[in-house]
């Protein structure tokens, strides 16, 4: 089922959904269902399984390094099959424009249809750890809305080169990526706001944002989108801070700021046990504020540890 279906059937209450990352190639798919079985009772209608880039790995032959380009976490739609089978539960795959030519996306997007998956997060993905900025991948795309449109070209029957005339087209519900303290790449917030309404125009279904530790972001995020004409849900997208080092990290990978309270209740912290549970009660009082605003879905990023998520969501659903 659509995510946009889920969020009408759910009639103005709030959804808890979260976003998992593939393991390291070479594990099990046991420990990323051993993260998703405590987060069960909370009956999410959907999970996001994210797509890493590839990236380069050196490898040593005879003292000689060899380069080589590889996925060190591939999978994403095995594990989206795997999930819905396991948990009957909607799942929705992150698709990159990075690392994909238009002709691999079209095959993805193909394999998605055939496997029932409804719903699919269209993405740029980030530039790859040696690069500084974003390059598109040769014959791949180069915005996520070159990306949207190629997904609302095949709901059509539009395929790479030629028009199909079929009775059973794809008909996937496409997720967008919003930045309530803007892209780090977009010059300001207005002109990025503006980036994100030409993917909703283009077809996007809905947005889920990047993290933010301050609702005020978000609220005034919807206010300006909707002022703009994006009238699509606008999913939450949070995630608590469970280590000390994310105070430099989340602002540094993602560009957003942490509230001054947030920084002194961790820095006053003992361990690192101490900083999870601020980062717990921080993320409750978030959740519960976003709840009682009427959000359609709070989208938890759990990076993998479901233990500090279902303290938040015992508290929240
Ligand atoms: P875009 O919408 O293409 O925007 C990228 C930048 O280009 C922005 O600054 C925008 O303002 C600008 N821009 C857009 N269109 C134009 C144009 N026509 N001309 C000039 N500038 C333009 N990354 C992963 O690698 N894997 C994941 O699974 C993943 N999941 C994510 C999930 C969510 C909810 C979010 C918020 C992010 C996720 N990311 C993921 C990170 C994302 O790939 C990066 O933030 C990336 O840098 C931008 O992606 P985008 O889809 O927002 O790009």
């Amino acid at each position: 089922m659509k995510v946009t279906d889920h969020i009408k059937q759910a009639k103005g209450n709030t959804l808890f959904s979260f976003e998992i990352i593939p393991p390291v190639k070479g594990k099990s798919i046991q420990e990323l269902y051993d993260s998703i079985d405590p987060l069960m009772e909370f009956k999410p209608p959907f999970i996001d399984v994210t797509t890493s880039r590839e990236e380069y790995v050196y490898l040593d032959r005879d003292g000689l390094l060899d380069k080589k380009l590889t996925r060190m976490r591939p999978g994403t739609l095995g594990i989206c099959a795997s999930i819905t089978h396991k948990y009957n539960v909607d799942t929705v795959p992150h698709v990159l424009c990075g690392g994909f030519t238009k002709e691999e996306t079209e095959y993805l997007l193909v394999d998605c249809h055939y496997l029932g998956i409804d719903n699919v997060m269209a993405l740029r993905g980030d530039a790859m750890k040696e690069e500084k900025y974003f390059s598109a991948t040769n014959g791949g795309h180069q915005f996520a809305s070159d990306l949207v449109s190629q997904i609302q070209d095949l709901n059509k029957g539009n395929y790479l080169h030629e028009v199909i005339e079929t009775d059973n087209c794809a008909d996937f519900c496409i997720g967008v990526a919003g930045y309530p303290e803007k892209h780090m790449e977009a010059p300001s917030l207005k002109s990025d706001l503006k980036r994100l309404k030409h993917k909703v125009d283009l077809g996007a279904d809905y947005v889920v944002t990047q993290m933010f530790f301050d609702n005020k972001k978000y609220f005034e995020f919807v206010d300006e989108a909707r002022k703009m004409g994006i009238t699509v849900p606008i999913i939450p997208g949070i995630k608590p801070i469970a280590v000390r080092r994310h105070l430099h990290l989340l602002p540094q990978v993602f560009r957003v700021d942490i509230p001054e309270d947030l920084i002194e209740a961790v820095e006053g912290c003992k361990n690192n046990k101490e900083v999870r549970q601020v980062g717990v009660e921080w993320c409750i009082e978030q959740s519960k504020e976003l709840k009682d605003a009427g959000v359609p879905v709070l989208h938890y990023y759990s990076m993998g540890k479901s233990d500090n998520i279902k303290a938040i969501a015992k508290e929240v659903f």
